[in-house]
């Protein structure tokens, strides 16, 4: 049987893109459909954009800091505008880099939607193309509760280009979004309300780490209130009135707010004939193995559609894995073994491998030695300023194996980046101790810790 391509991918996000190139790189015979712009959630409405408006949030904390230094006082402000059109122009700048790959690549590129017709035919727009392999990296969006007036809320995706800046924000969420964007919005100068439906942010998260992003942020003034859920939202000529029970069972009317639901993300499955094409869906995602192979053996999915670790780079890598593996002839699994991840919170924070809870549920409470260095960072100091960081090392006593890295502070995502490959290396706490640490730094806390 012949095919007109050797692989199709339905979906031009960071996953599919990469998984492309790299079968097209091996002689494969490639074709891609993507209908939005290229680059997918992280290019477009995620990591990059959200990334440049945690830089322009930084500078007022900075001007203020620099005053300590013996700099003369700095008056300035944001130029909204200014700043949303430079962010959408890189962004447009990447779409076009993505698209330059794709043809150096030879993939051809369908500008239409991509659904399955069975298990070796994709619709693309009016077009029937068939494929030998099929690889789905749909991504997934936002979701919102279905409570009265959630519609007068904004998801995430529209974050990036607010016609103004709202003087006050209320973020429902406690995630990784939530979390972002409440000290995102708080740096560029609006007031911030975030609402979280237990006591700490971040769920997952080490709680050394989920209480100190917490109190940072609390005590930078962001109001973040606890065991709460929001019941209706209505836009009135007030303002924005939010109901809210639990612990705060109250009615606020906020003039000039606008509200974000950031409460969680699922897979885009809808349209796309998974049942057509024998592909399984288990928990709203679409179920593989550990080669990304779906239900159906010549189909394969990787990234947020499969709800495993909603990450770009762990899309990328579960890709290139597959294309390594079915077109390369270097069969590999990816390992989502000690995946490291930062929340670009203010403060930073980043972790790879178990946190202090996960290790002594697995191996037992006394099993676990824990290493924690909290301090003011010498850069403070002059600007006499109680920001904290803090270091966590989660130990294997019999084995010293280092099982867990976590960090709250300036540069954390930079830092435990090199000390994830450590952890992915199976260090040892003996091998922090022998490294000698670079001073003064922050980061010379990890292998000093006694
Ligand atoms: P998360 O799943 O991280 O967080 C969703 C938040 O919304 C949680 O606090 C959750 O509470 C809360 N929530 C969910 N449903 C409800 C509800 N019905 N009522 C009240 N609260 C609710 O999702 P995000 O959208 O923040 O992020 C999605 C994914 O995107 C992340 O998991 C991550 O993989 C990725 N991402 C990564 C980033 C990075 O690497 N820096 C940045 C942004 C996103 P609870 O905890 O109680 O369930």
């Amino acid at each position: 049987m012949t095919y007109d391509y050797d692989l199709f991918v339905i979906g031009g996000g960071s996953g599919g893109i990469a998984t492309a190139r790299r079968a097209a790189e091996y002689g494969a015979k490639v074709g891609l459909a993507e209908v939005g712009p290229l680059g997918g959630t992280c290019v477009n409405k995620g990591c990059i954009p959200k990334k440049l408006m945690v830089y322009t949030s930084h500078f007022p904390s900075l001007f203020q800091e620099a005053e300590g230094y013996g700099w003369s006082p700095v008056k300035s402000t944001l130029d909204w505008d200014k700043m949303v059109t430079a962010v959408n122009q890189e962004v447009e700048r990447l779409n076009g880099i993505y698209q330059r790959m794709l043809d150096n690549s030879k993939v051809e590129l369908y500008r239409d939607y991509g659904k399955l017709l069975d298990a070796h035919t994709i619709v693309v727009g009016e077009k029937q193309i068939t494929a030998d392999k099929i690889l789905i990296a749909v991504g997934g969006h936002p979701v919102r509760p279905n409570i009265p007036g959630i519609e007068n809320t904004i998801i995430s995706d529209q974050m990036f280009t607010l016609p103004e800046q709202p003087k006050r924000i209320v973020i429902w969420g406690g995630g990784y979004i939530g979390v972002e964007f409440a000290c995102i919005m708080h740096g560029l100068g609006s007031d911030v309300i975030q609402v979280i439906r237990r006591d700490k942010i971040l769920r997952g998260f080490d709680e050394d780490l989920q209480s100190l992003i917490q109190e940072s942020m609390e005590h930078h003034g962001i109001r973040i209130l606890k065991n709460c859920e929001i019941t209706s939202i209505e836009q009135t000529s007030q303002g924005l009135k939010i109901a809210l029970q639990g612990e705060q069972n109250t009615e606020m009317v906020l003039a000039d707010t606008i509200g974000l639901a950031a409460t969680g993300r699922k897979p885009n499955l809808e349209n796309l004939g998974l049942e057509k094409a024998g592909v399984e869906v288990k928990n709203g995602a679409i179920a593989v193995d550990k080669y990304s192979c779906t239900s159906q053996p010549n189909i394969y999915a990787v990234g947020d559609c499969t709800d495993r670790i909603n990450l770009t780079p762990v899309a990328i890598n579960e890709g290139r894995a597959f294309a390594d593996t079915e077109f390369g002839g270097k069969p590999r699994l990816m390992s989502h073994e000690n995946v490291p991840s930062a929340v670009f919170s203010y403060p930073e924070a980043a972790t790879v491998g178990l946190t202090e809870a996960e290790a002594k549920e697995q191996y037992g409470e006394d099993a676990i030695k824990v290493y924690r260095s909290k301090f003011r960072p010498m850069y403070y100091v002059l600007p006499g300023k109680e920001e904290k960081t803090l270091m966590k090392l989660v130990v294997h006593q019999e084995s010293d194996r280092v099982l867990g890295a976590h960090m709250v502070g300036d540069h954390a995502a930079e830092i435990i980046q090199g000390v994830a490959i450590a952890v992915k290396m199976g260090a040892k706490k003996a091998d922090f101790d022998a490294t000698v640490g670079i001073h003064p730094s922050s980061a010379e806390e990890f292998v000093t810790m006694r």
